[in-house]
């Protein structure tokens, strides 16, 4: 059996929610009662993300070097070197910005990984978020991660996921294997579905190689 395997970035490779520092920090707080309202899906991705984008006044710079203080999970490395060795290819989804995807992927040596994320362009220095995936969209995210898995996993493959939040849900039903925590495992947890629970990324190299890879 092949497998394709896609991963969600804030709070899955990288330890926090790298967008919501980012955005909460350069618009004073002034996007907590978007984000609420975005987690009870009365606003989509789309719509958040404009108007969490029209609050901030920082310029490239400044948040480029804001965003290089955050870490990743220790255990992505290993989990991408066991997915190399056995041919399962590995796509970052987000429904965040790819300029702190980016960046911070490349502070770690990950540049290689593809990405599928929101794009943040800067006009006159102010900060804009454009939607190449949305076509693909499912009305509600901005870059969909049930399209993107349905879209790319490769034919015959079973599809891996890896998330833990609200910009998960689209995963769940599209993904052969999904692993979860925090905010998406409470979700699952709470809706009765089936889910394989993580703390951190060496637990899921270990589950994987384990219950998939051993024969
Ligand atoms: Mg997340």
């Amino acid at each position: 059996m092949n497998f394709s395997m896609f991963i969600d970035f804030d709070g899955t490779i990288a330890k926090q929610d790298v967008g919501n520092r980012f955005f909460t920090t350069f618009s004073g707080g002034k996007n907590y009662d978007i984000v609420e309202r975005w987690k009870r899906r009365e606003v989509t991705s789309v719509q958040c993300l404009t108007e969490e984008a029209e609050m901030i006044s920082a310029g490239k710079s400044e948040l480029t070097e804001f965003v290089s203080q955050f870490e990743i999970d220790e255990g992505f490395a290993n989990l991408c070197e066991l997915c190399k060795k056995n041919d399962i290819p590995v796509r970052v989804i987000s429904d965040g910005l790819d300029l702190y995807i980016n960046a911070i992927l490349k502070k770690y040596g990950f540049d290689d990984l593809p990405v599928i994320s929101n794009r943040a362009v800067f006009d006159n220095g102010r900060l804009r978020v454009e939607f190449p995936q949305l076509e693909y969209s499912c009305g509600f995210c901005g870059n969909c991660k049930g399209s993107a898995i349905k879209r790319l996993t490769r034919d015959g493959d079973k599809s891996i996921f890896i998330g833990d939040g609200y910009s998960d849900l689209c995963a769940i039903d599209v993904s052969d294997y999904l692993f979860a925590k925090a905010d998406l495992a409470e979700y699952l947890s709470r809706s009765g579905r089936e889910f394989i629970p993580y703390g951190n990324l060496r637990d899921v190299k270990e589950w994987i190689g384990r219950e998939l890879l051993a024969t």
